[in-house]
């Protein structure tokens, strides 16, 4: 029998215990032919589940979960079934830009602390072609929030400037062990684009300065007023459209007319 292992807090480590959960994740994946990639494997119970649709790649960062991975799952690491990579995912991206040489769907239980950011990562990551991701409850909301929600912000315009996003199932906490403080929920994302434009990233940023203010009075410091009337006059928007009111096509109308 494996010994008992303590969670650390510092990887935000909480395991999914409830099968139920597990088997929602499993029937939300993609039907493709692409290997999976989960970041975060923790103790496996996930990747038990995953391994039986497909080969899989995983990526820790703590050994000790690592030794205990390599000795639980060597049948499938010697038959090539399973890779296992020991490494920070960021270092990983951080030398490449592409976490494999080849596409593939990423399925994860994130840690919380570095979650907004592996799914930027990923989207940008031109071999990436789906997450399918348990989050925080509240990051779930700002990537599922539609135009007009107090929630819409530049993570939901880019998740649907690049495909289509849906929310699979919200998960209570006494779902982990250790149960976290928060409420989480799974989103997935289907790409139907590789990657989104950085620029566009930039220009969403500037939008959102002050999200409660006047789109128009963000930009104001990049562009001339009578530039962006023009170019707001052409689209038919309001001059006092606040950034959160706006569609994500108009945001791309609106940043392909500035930039040309
Ligand atoms: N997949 C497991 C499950 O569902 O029970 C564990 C999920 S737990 C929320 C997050 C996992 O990500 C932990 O195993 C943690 O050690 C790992 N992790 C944290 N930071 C990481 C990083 N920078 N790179 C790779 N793995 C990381």
């Amino acid at each position: 029998m494996s010994t008992p292992i303590r969670a650390k807090k510092q990887f935000g480590q909480n395991f999914l215990k409830d099968p139920w959960i597990q088997q929602k994740i499993i029937e939300a994946m993609p039907d493709s032919p692409h290997r999976g990639v989960e970041i975060g494997p923790g103790l496996g119970d996930l990747t038990k589940e995953l391994l039986k649709k497909r080969p899989m790649v995983v990526i820790e960062i703590d050994s000790d979960l690592c030794v205990r991975l390599r000795s639980d799952f060597s049948h499938e690491i010697d038959s090539g079934r399973l890779t296992l990579i020991e490494a920070d995912v960021l270092c990983l991206w951080g030398r490449s830009g592409s976490l494999q040489a080849e596409p593939y769907d990423l399925v994860a239980n994130l840690p919380y602390y570095i979650a907004t950011e592996i799914i930027l990562r990923a989207m940008r990551d031109r071999q990436c072609r789906s997450l399918l991701v348990m989050i925080q409850k509240e990051v779930a909301q700002k990537f599922t929030a539609r135009p007009g929600d107090r929630a819409f912000s530049p993570l939901a315009i880019l998740a649907e400037s690049i495909g289509t996003v849906r929310r699979v199932i919200d998960v209570p906490p006494e779902a982990f062990d250790p149960a976290p403080k928060v409420d989480s929920a799974v989103i997935a994302i289907t790409k139907e684009r590789p990657t989104y434009d950085e620029a566009f990233a930039q220009f969403l940023r500037r939008a959102f300065t002050q999200p409660r203010k006047q789109l128009l009075k963000n930009l104001q410091p990049h562009q001339s007023r009578d530039e962006l009337a023009y170019h707001f006059e052409a689209l038919g928007l309001d001059p006092r459209i606040r950034p959160h009111e706006m569609t994500t096509d108009t945001f791309l109308a609106l940043h392909m007319r500035l930039k040309g």
